[in-house]
């Protein structure tokens, strides 16, 4: 947690609240800080799996076109080791909850992440884009459909599609792996839209991921960031409010239904 005296007042939650119901479209950025908000350690820094492991390989996609069979013997011996064991724990937490009430009562439009964990799914979001994949799928890289593991055969290796019989991969994106088209063209229409995005989790400098956040406030549009320190997004936004997601996610929430039933009323 970060030094408590920074953390967000209700005061500044209730003023970030009010400029959230005046929106018109609302979507949000999320990132690594919401998943180690749910023990899922970092990849780099101390503790982090690459620290440990060693960073992937820079050209992992190109390892992986030039033998998938061995590519997925690797991946299914390592399934179960510690490397995905904080991915297999892992539960939403109170922040991932608080943006799937947001989208429930209509506030929150679309969630663009960068998170492979699965969580923004298991918390019940529904209009979602992840960015980088979901470790949990299976994706054919000619049709381009995503698998569940057990609608996939996995007898014979590399598996192959059952749609169109092309070359299966793990939904997560490698390093040197173009981002799915499809993903890239439903975040870019969401961005088109928005006229406020809330960055949680991230500093928001890997691109395209940060361009979409960056687009909707240079077309006009407001940002509130949620971040446990100051980022580099800090000097553009319009609101920061200093905390961790699973803090200040929930109190936010709170604050908007609450205001929603007033203004209802
Ligand atoms: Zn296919």
């Amino acid at each position: 947690m970060a030094d408590e005296s920074q953390r967000a007042t209700d005061r500044e939650i209730e003023a970030a609240a009010q400029i959230i119901l005046e929106a018109e479209y609302t979507i949000a950025l999320t990132g690594a800080g919401m998943s180690v908000e749910s023990g899922i350690p970092p990849f780099r820094g101390p503790g982090g799996l690459w620290t440990k492991y060693g960073e992937p390989p820079m050209n992992g996609f190109e390892i992986f076109l030039s033998d998938p069979k061995k590519a997925w013997q690797q991946r299914l011996s390592r399934c179960n080791d510690e490397l995905f064991a904080p991915l297999q724990r892992a539960k939403p937490n109170p922040g991932h909850l608080a943006l799937a009430e947001l989208e429930t009562i209509g506030v929150l439009r679309f969630v663009i992440t960068q998170n492979i964990d699965d969580l923004h799914r298991q918390a019940g979001q529904k209009a979602l884009a992840e960015i980088h994949g979901n470790w949990k799928l299976i994706r054919c890289l000619e049709c381009g459909s995503r698998f569940r593991p057990e609608e996939v055969s996995l007898e014979t290796l590399p598996p192959s599609c059952p749609r169109c019989a092309g070359l299966l991969k793990s939904d997560t994106v490698s390093f040197g792996e173009p981002i799915p088209s499809d993903v890239l063209g439903v975040c870019a229409t969401q961005a088109s839209r928005a006229d406020l995005v809330i960055v949680a989790g991230t500093s928001a400098t890997v691109y395209p991921a940060a361009g979409f956040a960056i687009e909707v406030k240079q077309r006009g549009g407001v940002m509130i960031e949620v971040n446990l320190y100051e980022s580099e997004l800090t000097r553009v936004c319009d609101v920061s409010l200093r905390g961790g997601a699973a803090d200040v996610l929930p109190r936010l929430a709170r604050t908007i239904a609450d205001g929603r039933r007033a203004r209802m009323h």
